[in-house]
């Protein structure tokens, strides 16, 4: 691992999902979802992804996050490259990167409590006493602001914004360098989006988190993104500061994404 290896560097990233068989014979259909993403962030800058729904952002996610094998190209983390760790390093190597995925009711087990729940990743790298684990879940959810009597509570005793939080102080849990945010605030309300995205933005200035953050709304992404790639049929069209892209959008559909921004 080099001191200057950027934290991530995505490199030529193909890949296509199977479609089902119309014929007997012949090479099975293929959907092409990726065809050659590269891109690269450092510490303290984070990239935002914007594209509309079927752009292949989700699917650049997970490749991002080695949750999913791409057809082609590499994902290096810190100079580590994620698609070669055998199993125990890719496990270790998940300390330095989380992910906090669009549905807050989907994505925490509604049969464990907020501690259980947050300590998670904790568990998964090792065995965390539970002294360890109770301090650690305290500084996340006091973190996200909730309480400390939250730890004890389940998922449904949540709003949906509380729920994303819960996700968030998971996510940080283990001082991630990197967290991958999958539409993080989609399934919310407008006014609780907000509340969201200021407190991911506070995360940043304040703990140095530094964002993948996937969006169909190019508004969400310019607030906390220093520079946003524009996804449009799994091929990056643009890419820029968000100040710029507003200001002068160069592609078609860069455009109309400016365009719709109230
Ligand atoms: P986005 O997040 O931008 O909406 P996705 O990455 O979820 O895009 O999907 C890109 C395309 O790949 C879509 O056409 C979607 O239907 C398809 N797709 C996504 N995941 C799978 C999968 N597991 N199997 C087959 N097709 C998939
Ligand atoms: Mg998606």
């Amino acid at each position: 691992m080099s001191a200057s290896a950027p934290l991530l560097q995505v490199r030529d990233l193909h890949h296509h999902y199977p479609l089902p068989r119309t014929r007997l014979l012949g090479p099975r259909p293929m959907l092409p979802v990726l065809h050659g993403v590269d891109f690269s962030i450092t510490t303290g800058r984070s990239l935002g992804v914007v594209g509309e729904s079927g752009s292949g952002k989700s699917t650049l996610a997970r490749i991002a996050m080695a949750l999913e094998t791409p057809a082609s190209g590499s994902v290096q983390l810190l100079g580590r490259d994620l698609h070669r760790l055998a199993p125990g390093a890719l496990r270790a190597a998940r300390r330095d990167f989380q992910m906090v995925f669009q549905d807050p009711y989907g994505s925490l087990d509604p049969r464990q409590t907020v501690q259980r729940i947050v300590t998670e990743p904790l568990r998964a790298l090792g065995r965390p006493t539970r002294a360890e684990a109770a301090a650690r879940a305290a500084e996340v959810l006091a973190q996200v602001g909730l309480r400390p009597g939250d730890a004890h509570k389940y998922p449904h005793e949540f709003s949906g914004g509380q729920r994303q939080r819960i996700a968030i102080a998971r996510a940080l849990i283990t001082r991630p360098r990197l967290i991958v945010a999958d539409e993080p605030v989609s399934a919310l309300d407008v006014s609780v989006q907000a509340q969201v995205l200021n407190l991911l933005a506070e995360l940043q200035e304040e703990h140095g988190v530094t964002y993948l953050l996937i969006s169909h709304d190019l508004a969400v992404v310019s607030h906390l993104c220093d520079e946003v790639l524009v996804l449009q049929g799994g091929r990056v069209v643009e890419r820029g500061a968000p100040r710029e892209l507003f200001a002068h959008p160069q592609h078609p559909y860069t455009q109309s994404l400016v365009a719709a921004v109230p």
